[in-house]
Protein backbone atom coordinates (compact mmCIF):
# COMPACT_ATOMS: atom_id res chain seq x y z
CA UNK A 1 0.00 0.00 0.00
CA UNK A 2 1.25 3.29 -1.09
CA UNK A 3 2.30 6.10 2.08
CA UNK A 4 -1.07 8.37 1.02
CA UNK A 5 -3.00 5.82 1.81
CA UNK A 6 -1.25 3.79 4.98
CA UNK A 7 -1.07 7.74 6.23
CA UNK A 8 -5.10 7.80 5.65
CA UNK A 9 -5.71 4.47 7.28
CA UNK A 10 -3.79 5.71 10.02
CA UNK A 11 -5.70 8.99 10.86
CA UNK A 12 -8.71 9.31 13.09
CA UNK A 13 -11.82 11.09 12.26
CA UNK A 14 -13.46 12.18 15.39
CA UNK A 15 -17.00 13.81 14.67
CA UNK A 16 -18.40 17.25 16.71
CA UNK A 17 -15.04 18.51 17.74
CA UNK A 18 -14.49 20.89 18.68
CA UNK A 19 -17.99 21.56 18.02
CA UNK A 20 -21.25 20.16 16.40
CA UNK A 21 -20.91 19.49 12.52
CA UNK A 22 -16.90 19.49 12.45
CA UNK A 23 -15.38 15.80 11.67
CA UNK A 24 -11.54 16.94 13.24
CA UNK A 25 -8.72 14.80 12.13
CA UNK A 26 -6.78 13.40 14.72
CA UNK A 27 -3.32 12.81 13.43
CA UNK A 28 -2.37 11.43 17.10
CA UNK A 29 -2.88 7.97 16.08
CA UNK A 30 -0.15 8.83 13.43
CA UNK A 31 2.14 10.20 15.20
CA UNK A 32 1.63 6.73 17.49
CA UNK A 33 3.03 4.26 14.64
CA UNK A 34 6.23 5.06 14.82
CA UNK A 35 7.28 3.57 11.32
CA UNK A 36 4.75 5.49 9.58
CA UNK A 37 5.81 8.44 11.37
CA UNK A 38 9.49 8.67 10.35
CA UNK A 39 8.79 7.83 6.99
CA UNK A 40 6.50 10.69 6.19
CA UNK A 41 9.56 12.77 7.56
CA UNK A 42 11.60 10.94 5.46
CA UNK A 43 9.36 11.54 2.27
CA UNK A 44 9.29 14.96 2.81
CA UNK A 45 12.93 15.77 4.28
CA UNK A 46 14.17 14.11 1.08
CA UNK A 47 12.13 16.19 -1.94
CA UNK A 48 12.99 19.52 0.52
CA UNK A 49 16.87 18.71 1.84
CA UNK A 50 18.24 21.96 0.05
CA UNK A 51 15.97 24.68 1.96
CA UNK A 52 17.84 26.83 4.27
CA UNK A 53 14.85 26.45 6.79
CA UNK A 54 11.85 25.02 7.77
CA UNK A 55 8.97 26.85 9.05
CA UNK A 56 6.20 25.28 11.28
CA UNK A 57 3.05 26.94 12.49
CA UNK A 58 1.79 25.77 16.62
CA UNK A 59 1.06 23.76 17.29
CA UNK A 60 1.13 20.26 15.48
CA UNK A 61 3.03 22.01 12.59
CA UNK A 62 6.05 22.27 15.22
CA UNK A 63 5.74 18.11 15.41
CA UNK A 64 6.34 17.51 11.99
CA UNK A 65 8.32 20.74 10.91
CA UNK A 66 10.98 20.15 13.50
CA UNK A 67 11.21 16.65 12.86
CA UNK A 68 11.85 17.43 9.01
CA UNK A 69 14.31 20.33 10.04
CA UNK A 70 16.32 17.64 12.55
CA UNK A 71 16.48 15.19 9.46
CA UNK A 72 17.97 17.72 6.90
CA UNK A 73 20.51 19.53 9.54
CA UNK A 74 18.41 23.07 8.98
CA UNK A 75 16.94 25.43 10.78
CA UNK A 76 13.76 25.25 12.14
CA UNK A 77 11.93 28.70 13.16
CA UNK A 78 7.94 28.33 14.72
CA UNK A 79 5.59 30.72 14.12
CA UNK A 80 3.35 30.96 17.21
CA UNK A 81 0.06 32.23 18.61
CA UNK A 82 0.44 36.09 20.03
CA UNK A 83 2.09 36.42 22.57
CA UNK A 84 4.01 33.72 22.97
CA UNK A 85 7.57 34.43 21.44
CA UNK A 86 9.87 35.78 23.75
CA UNK A 87 12.32 38.35 21.24
CA UNK A 88 10.75 40.93 18.90
CA UNK A 89 8.17 39.80 16.78
CA UNK A 90 6.41 41.19 13.53
CA UNK A 91 2.02 39.89 13.87
CA UNK A 92 -0.22 39.00 10.94
CA UNK A 93 -4.05 38.54 11.45
CA UNK A 94 -5.74 35.99 9.82
CA UNK A 95 -9.57 35.14 9.90
CA UNK A 96 -11.40 32.59 12.02
CA UNK A 97 -14.70 31.27 11.29
CA UNK A 98 -15.93 33.72 14.04
CA UNK A 99 -13.62 36.53 15.14
CA UNK A 100 -9.57 36.15 13.95
CA UNK A 101 -6.61 34.83 15.70
CA UNK A 102 -3.05 36.15 15.29
CA UNK A 103 0.81 34.45 14.65
CA UNK A 104 4.11 35.60 15.28
CA UNK A 105 7.35 35.27 14.08
CA UNK A 106 10.54 36.26 15.57
CA UNK A 107 12.43 38.92 13.16
CA UNK A 108 15.58 37.74 12.77
CA UNK A 109 14.61 34.23 12.48
CA UNK A 110 16.82 33.71 9.58
CA UNK A 111 19.59 35.61 10.89
CA UNK A 112 21.69 37.06 8.10
CA UNK A 113 21.41 35.26 5.72
CA UNK A 114 19.98 36.76 2.34
CA UNK A 115 16.67 35.28 0.81
CA UNK A 116 16.98 32.05 2.49
CA UNK A 117 15.07 29.25 0.96
CA UNK A 118 12.02 28.42 3.64
CA UNK A 119 10.02 25.36 3.72
CA UNK A 120 6.35 25.91 5.74
CA UNK A 121 5.19 23.14 6.99
CA UNK A 122 1.80 22.56 9.07
CA UNK A 123 -0.73 19.35 9.92
CA UNK A 124 -3.65 20.14 7.86
CA UNK A 125 -4.32 22.61 5.42
CA UNK A 126 -8.56 23.94 5.43
CA UNK A 127 -9.20 27.48 4.10
CA UNK A 128 -5.60 27.95 3.88
CA UNK A 129 -5.70 31.72 6.24
CA UNK A 130 -3.14 30.48 8.51
CA UNK A 131 -0.82 29.31 6.04
CA UNK A 132 -1.37 32.45 3.90
CA UNK A 133 -0.82 34.18 7.00
CA UNK A 134 2.37 32.55 7.62
CA UNK A 135 3.78 32.80 4.29
CA UNK A 136 3.06 37.02 4.77
CA UNK A 137 5.10 36.79 7.62
CA UNK A 138 8.39 34.57 6.53
CA UNK A 139 8.25 36.73 2.99
CA UNK A 140 8.05 40.14 5.45
CA UNK A 141 11.68 38.83 7.36
CA UNK A 142 13.40 37.70 3.79
CA UNK A 143 12.13 34.21 3.53
CA UNK A 144 11.22 32.60 -0.30
CA UNK A 145 8.89 30.47 0.48
CA UNK A 146 9.43 27.31 -1.88
CA UNK A 147 6.66 25.27 -0.64
CA UNK A 148 4.03 24.82 1.70
CA UNK A 149 3.67 21.28 2.92
CA UNK A 150 0.76 19.69 4.99
CA UNK A 151 0.09 16.41 5.94
CA UNK A 152 -3.49 17.02 5.02
CA UNK A 153 -5.49 19.10 2.69
CA UNK A 154 -9.13 19.31 2.82
CA UNK A 155 -9.59 19.92 -0.77
CA UNK A 156 -13.15 21.39 -0.78
CA UNK A 157 -12.10 24.11 1.72
CA UNK A 158 -10.30 25.35 -1.63
CA UNK A 159 -7.36 26.70 1.10
CA UNK A 160 -4.84 25.55 -1.78
CA UNK A 161 -5.70 28.17 -4.17
CA UNK A 162 -5.57 30.57 -2.13
CA UNK A 163 -1.81 29.62 -1.15
CA UNK A 164 -0.94 29.40 -4.79
CA UNK A 165 -2.03 32.50 -5.33
CA UNK A 166 0.59 33.58 -3.72
CA UNK A 167 3.00 32.36 -5.65
CA UNK A 168 3.55 29.25 -3.23
CA UNK A 169 3.57 25.50 -4.81
CA UNK A 170 1.14 23.93 -2.43
CA UNK A 171 2.68 19.91 -1.82
CA UNK A 172 -0.13 17.83 0.70
CA UNK A 173 0.32 13.98 1.32
CA UNK A 174 -3.58 12.91 1.36
CA UNK A 175 -6.31 15.00 0.34
CA UNK A 176 -10.08 14.61 1.74
P1 LIG B 1 -7.10 27.00 8.00
O1 LIG B 1 -6.47 28.26 8.44
O2 LIG B 1 -8.59 27.11 7.82
O3 LIG B 1 -6.44 26.42 6.76
O4 LIG B 1 -6.93 25.92 9.18
C1 LIG B 1 -5.74 25.23 9.33
C2 LIG B 1 -5.30 25.20 10.76
O5 LIG B 1 -6.34 24.65 11.58
C3 LIG B 1 -4.08 24.31 10.93
O6 LIG B 1 -3.15 24.95 11.79
C4 LIG B 1 -4.62 23.03 11.52
O7 LIG B 1 -3.75 22.49 12.48
C5 LIG B 1 -5.95 23.40 12.14
N1 LIG B 1 -7.03 22.44 11.83
C6 LIG B 1 -8.20 22.71 11.25
N2 LIG B 1 -8.94 21.61 11.13
C7 LIG B 1 -8.24 20.60 11.63
C8 LIG B 1 -8.46 19.18 11.76
O8 LIG B 1 -9.49 18.60 11.37
N3 LIG B 1 -7.45 18.47 12.32
C9 LIG B 1 -6.31 19.04 12.73
N4 LIG B 1 -6.07 20.35 12.61
C10 LIG B 1 -7.03 21.13 12.08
Amino acid sequence: MDLAQRVKNSIRDIPDYPKKGIIFKDITTLLNDGELFSEVIDYFAKKYENVDFVCGIESRGFIFGAAIAAKIKKGFVPLRKKGKLPYTTIAEKYALEYGFDEIEIHIDAFKDIKNPKVLLVDDLIATGGTAEAAIKLIQKIGGDVVAAAFLIELTFLDGADKIRELGVDVDSLVKY
